[in-house]
């Protein structure tokens, strides 16, 4: 098969759009031919790579993709309550939980203690075809756009459990999002949206944060233009202060700290602006205020909110989309946080 893969860790050059055996499904496993792939800023990290983390090489990036099924090794038992054949049209849920564990048993998956993400730690979806647990897929509609569903995948299921399972947002709460253009930021707001919340978005183009309003955003502030912009969050609250902050940068947890009403919520699933910064701790106990982490989500979230997607209750924006040969370039453009949403490859 085709695929775009890299031999050490390094810049987008590594990236290399070549020949790669077409990997056989085991028992269990389908073989999917892909047709899309979608972007995570997670590629990039594990194509540069990180103390500790351990590949086998060449590795193939990519956690989100979408095509048919053209071979079944075995099916699985009834009870799975999950028909798939041969022909079917599917997205797969990288999430890769055991299925064995304690966690896994008692549906929470995500938190598998022998956890694995498709494209991370095990080769991904940059590539003609890929196995995966039949378990991990969703069966798309005979018409739903295979792009749409590879861009919606990973972040609507990160979203949902974040806001919805973590957060536990609700109708009448308001939520600030700390940057306009991430997928997983474009995916908060329309959950928000659809949970009836009221949002306010933060950021640092015009450009992006008027994207941000066109798909439900109530109050845009744009910190280019501020010295202190948790200070014009509070005063677009009246001086409440906001319900849930969702902060996937880091850096900024300060001032979304600051934002936040006693006994608010901050919600991280990641931080663009590296792994450490400080905190003043003051402003958690004083302020009664809760810091809740999450990465992916249930099997069965993720089943409920492709259901969503499926149906147009949530509609996966798409940046630009790049012939698979051009991975590399598709990367520089999300590393540089150049898209407003997400970013596909298509696999001829
Ligand atoms: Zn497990």
């Amino acid at each position: 098969m085709k695929a775009v893969l890299f031999r050490a860790h390094g810049g987008p050059e590594v990236l290399e759009y070549t020949d790669f055996p077409t990997p056989e499904p085991k028992p269990g496993e389908a073989l999917i031919r892909l047709h899309a792939a979608a972007l995570n800023r997670m590629d990039v990290l594990v194509r540069k790579g990180w103390p500790g983390l351990k590949l086998e090489l060449p590795h193939i990036n990519g956690a989100d993709g979408a095509g048919e099924i053209v071979a079944i090794d075995s099916p699985l038992p009834e009870e799975e309550g999950l028909e798939v054949r041969v022909g079917d049209r599917v997205v797969i849920n990288a999430n890769l939980g055991c299925g064995k564990c304690e966690f896994c048993l008692d549906g929470k998956d995500n938190l598998c203690a022998n956890w694995h993400l498709l494209g991370e730690t095990v080769r991904g979806t940059y590539a003609e075809y890929v196995a995966v647990p039949i378990k991990q897929l969703y069966k798309l509609p005979k018409d739903f756009d295979y792009h749409s569903a590879a861009a919606a995948a990973l972040v609507y299921q990160t979203a949902w459990h974040s806001l919805v399972r973590r957060g536990n947002l609700q109708r009448d709460e308001t939520v600030l999002i700390v940057g306009a253009g991430g997928g997983v930021n474009t995916a908060s707001v329309q959950i928000a949206k659809y949970i009836g919340a009221q949002v306010i978005v933060v950021g640092s183009e015009a450009k992006k944060l008027q994207m941000a309003k066109s798909i439900g955003a109530d109050i845009l502030i744009d910190r280019s233009k501020e010295t202190d912009w948790s200070k014009s969050v509070f005063l677009a609250t009246n001086k409440r202060g906001v319900d849930v902050v969702v902060d996937n940068v880091g850096a900024t947890f300060m001032q979304s700290l600051r934002t936040l009403r006693k006994g608010g919520k901050l919600l991280t699933v990641g931080n663009s602006a590296g792994p450490k910064f400080e905190i003043d701790n003051r402003y958690i106990f004083a302020k009664h205020l809760t810091i809740l982490g999450s990465t992916m989500s249930t099997l069965e979230e993720f089943r409920a909110v492709m259901n969503l997607v499926v149906t147009g209750k949530l509609q996966p924006i798409i940046d630009k989309t790049y012939p698979l040969q051009e991975a590399a370039s598709a990367q520089e453009r999300l590393w540089k946080h150049e898209n407003f949403g997400k970013i596909t490859l298509d696999i001829l």
